[in-house]
């Protein structure tokens, strides 16, 4: 492990923070409390199913919805899988459509292509140019046997921000439900489900220093929407998601939105900083040109591309000394191009020049600088080589 490589890719992944590990700690080993929460019939049970209990009252509270609304699931992936799966297959005689957008994480975009093998109809909608989807064409693709709308909060690939506020109240209107994937935006930005009407909303502690393994899926008025479970078993999570709850990491995701959302506005602010002088740095030397709506952009994440330099060869001339995404697929040593970006009728240099960065509270400038100066000077040297 090189740790002088600068990390300019928390989007993809962040390491638990050192708080995090010492609650996790208190549910691993021996000594701790590692009892297995469905054994009921034991005070150790007890004890392990009450801190799952108060795990839940934390998460909730930073929610703003209820203790038994929060479901485990083991990341963003399989939230996302018992979303639209569980909707689907549990109201197919109501209807069989769903709508999302192009711009999806493939854990959104295969399982709906897997839905229409099953014969659901799923539209697919296209954003404007910025990566925005708007919400008119939401408005536009509803149909009378429209179960749910599934979009994600920030897109991962361009950070742009989606308007998830006028999209849930427009489908609060039509009575259709709204699941949302905010894996990259949950203790980033602010997120009340008391006042924004979202019914299902999927989040990954490993976004935001809590573990790897670990996530949830809200279901808001859980009693009485319906989900078709996709792991079935000991009924665990009111028979949603059955398995033995893993508490360490239950407590790691706890510990981590806590921390994540009692620094947010300060994180954010700092976050912004460090997002401006990267971009600032780069633009006094080199030509480059930023993808997604500027005006509606996460802070921890910019997409970009430098006149005349491929994807690959940037990341490749840097992979020692910055580690940066082209966030897509990398599938047998080449990158494909960016389906997002495609959707955004990117194309040509552009596209294929597309690198992510994405920055984190605990970056330091002076890692920008320095990150800034690495890029620059691989730049250089590879317009010498040309
Ligand atoms: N959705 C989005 C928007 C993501 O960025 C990610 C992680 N790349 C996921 C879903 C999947 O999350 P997980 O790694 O927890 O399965």
């Amino acid at each position: 492990m090189d740790m002088n490589v600068i990390y300019l890719d928390t989007a993809s992944s962040t390491p638990v923070a050192q708080e995090v590990i010492d609650v996790m700690l208190g549910y691993l080993g021996a000594g701790s409390c590692y009892y297995n929460p469905s054994s009921a019939g034991h005070i150790l049970g007890q004890q392990a199913a009450d801190s799952v209990l108060e795990a839940k009252s934390v998460i909730a509270n930073l929610l703003g919805c209820h203790s038994d609304e929060v479901i485990f699931t083991s990341g963003a992936t399989e939230a996302n899988n018992l979303a639209l799966r569980g909707i689907a297959y549990a109201h197919a005689a109501t209807g069989r459509h769903l709508v999302t957008s192009l711009i999806e994480h493939k854990s959104v975009l295969e399982t709906c292509h897997a839905l229409e093998h099953k014969g659901f109809v799923v539209t697919y909608l296209k954003p404007n140019s910025h990566g925005r989807i708007d919400p008119e064409t939401v408005q536009k693709a509803l149909r009378p046997d429209t179960l749910m709308v599934s979009l994600q909060y920030i897109n991962n690939e361009t950070g742009v921000i989606q308007p998830i506020h006028e999209i849930a109240a427009l489908l609060e209107d039509a009575g259709v439900l709204f699941h949302v994937d905010a894996a990259q935006a949950v203790g980033k930005f602010a997120i009340d489900l008391e006042k924004t009407p979202i019914d299902l909303l999927s989040l990954s502690a490993h976004k935001f220093y809590g573990p790897k393994g670990i996530g949830c899926l809200i279901i808001r008025n859980r009693r009485y929407l319906k989900l078709e479970p996709m792991l079935t078993g000991g009924g665990q999570e009111f028979g949603l998601r059955s398995g033995t709850l893993p508490t360490h990491q239950i407590h790691g995701l706890k510990a981590a939105l806590a921390l994540a959302c009692n620094c947010q506005t300060k994180n954010y602010t700092h976050v912004c900083d460090l997002k401006r002088q990267f971009i600032e740095g780069l633009q006094q030397s080199l030509s480059i040109k930023i993808h997604g709506d500027v005006a509606h952009s996460s802070p921890y994440i910019v997409n970009f591309s430098v006149k005349g330099i491929s994807t690959e060869a940037l990341i490749n001339q840097l992979s020692a000394a910055v580690a940066l995404s082209s966030g897509s697929a990398c599938s047998s040593g080449t990158i494909d191009p960016s389906y997002v970006l495609r959707a955004m009728g990117i194309e040509g240099e552009d596209l294929y020049g597309a690198v992510r960065a994405s920055f984190s509270q605990y970056h330091q400038y002076s890692e920008i600088s320095a990150a800034v100066r690495h890029i620059i000077s691989a730049v250089q040297r590879m317009q010498e080589l040309e």
